[in-house]
């Protein structure tokens, strides 16, 4: 007999997304990846490390030099004061911190404390590791927490809260005020919180990423996530990772053991190397996305769309019945794709209860082509209902 909790596991819009844009030849607005290759000299340290090693198995934890810099990273971004020996740890992806971090703190029957919308990996692995999925939701057009929200989910079974911010696929940082009023729940019942913060470096002027680690009563209690692909735009060379004080990093750092091991040491020397001599990318990064984003907004809704503000991520939102359109994002989305000749991603896919269908999401870190062609195939699909 199959398994049935694997046989039910969903495959995922991203993919849904790419393999129909692959199929139909479509302008792919769906999955989150940049059209630019990277930045070509922390391509060409990890071509060196490729030839020079290192290529044998690194430390579990990572290689010093790369803990080093993140830390190192984060002290001079984020104002942070972790330790690299004893509080960080190099995982294959933010995915494979989020695993870690889930299947390393969480006991069968801990209630977590999860937001929606949620990415999509999260309730999977939260259930896999026996924790008890606890849901609220934010709505747009401001996707804020409000204390009604957390008072209806946190108790003293309250073990995790599952945080993403900058939170994809909403495409906010959020405000000072909602992460002190979760810090507060957090010290209240005694719960730690997970913090996905893939997106920290994507953030747009004048908004700024503010990490929960640094909140009063925090430090000791947040397992802080982070990603390289995310920073260095090199979605696909998934190196994350999991900062946390000392007596959590020990759990976690031995889920990352039979999980994953280690992650390749080359691209992680390549890593370290970007973290310590990147000051221009960091700044010209989200200026350039930036840009990026504006023309996709000016350019959608010169073709009657109403777009949400977007504070940070590679992501826009479309207000669907703001447009005139009467449709429900997913029916919006397939006609789009297979009628069109245009990926986008239905934000109700990230929710799995009480979904938000009105809103649809499009990826903007592509050269202006692809982004002209995207307006318009999305312009004739808002066309053909209007
Ligand atoms: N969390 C969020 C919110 C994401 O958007 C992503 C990927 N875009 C990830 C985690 C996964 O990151 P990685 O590719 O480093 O595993
Ligand atoms: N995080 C990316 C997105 O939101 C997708 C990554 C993936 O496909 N797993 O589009």
């Amino acid at each position: 007999m199959p398994n049935p909790i694997f046989a039910s596991l969903p495959t995922t819009i991203f993919e849904v997304m790419s393999s129909l844009s692959r199929e139909l030849g479509a302008v792919n607005l769906g999955q989150g990846f940049p059209d630019e290759p990277g930045p070509l000299a922390i391509r060409e340290a990890a071509a060196r490390a490729c030839i020079d090693g290192p290529n044998q198995y690194p430390s579990m934890l990572g290689l010093a030099e790369l803990r080093q810099a993140v830390a190192d990273h984060y002290n001079r971004t984020q104002g942070l004061d972790l330790d690299w020996a004893r509080e960080v740890t190099v995982t294959s992806g933010a995915t494979e911190a989020l695993a870690a971090a889930f299947l390393g703190l969480i006991e069968p029957g801990d209630e977590v404390v999860v937001i929606q919308p949620v990415y999509d990996a999260y309730l999977p692995m939260i259930r896999r590791a026996g924790g008890v999925p606890k849901l609220i939701s934010l709505t747009p057009p401001h996707w804020r927490l409000t204390r009604e929200a957390l008072e209806s989910v946190f108790s003293e079974r309250t073990r995790i809260v599952a945080l993403n911010n900058p939170l994809n696929p909403a495409a906010v940082a959020f405000a000072e005020e909602d992460l002190a009023l979760l810090a507060e729940f957090c010290v209240r019942y005694d719960a730690i919180a997970v913090c996905d913060e893939v997106w920290e470096q994507v953030v747009f002027a004048p908004h700024k990423h503010r990490p929960l680690i640094a909140f009063p009563g925090m430090r000791e209690r947040c397992v802080k996530i982070g990603s390289a692909g995310k920073m260095f735009a090199l979605t696909g060379w998934k190196i994350g990772f999991l900062c946390a004080a000392p007596a959590l990093t020990q759990a976690l750092a031995k889920t990352h053991q039979f999980l994953t091991f280690t992650t390749p040491p080359n691209l992680q020397a390549a890593i370290a190397f970007g973290l310590d001599n990147s000051a221009d990318w960091f700044a010209q990064m989200p200026i350039d996305l930036a840009r990026s984003r504006d023309r996709l907004s000016a350019g959608l809704t010169a073709e009657g769309f109403k777009v949400l503000e977007s504070q940070g991520t590679y992501f826009l939102n479309i207000d669907l019945p703001a447009s005139g359109i009467a449709e429900d994002d997913a029916s919006f989305c397939m006609r789009a794709i297979k009628e069109h000749g245009v990926a986008s991603i239905p934000v109700s896919s990230f929710y799995e209860q009480g979904a938000v269908s009105s809103i649809v999401r499009v990826c903007f870190p592509k050269a202006d082509a692809t982004l002209d062609a995207g307006i318009e195939r999305l312009g004739q699909a808002r066309a053909a209902v209007v």
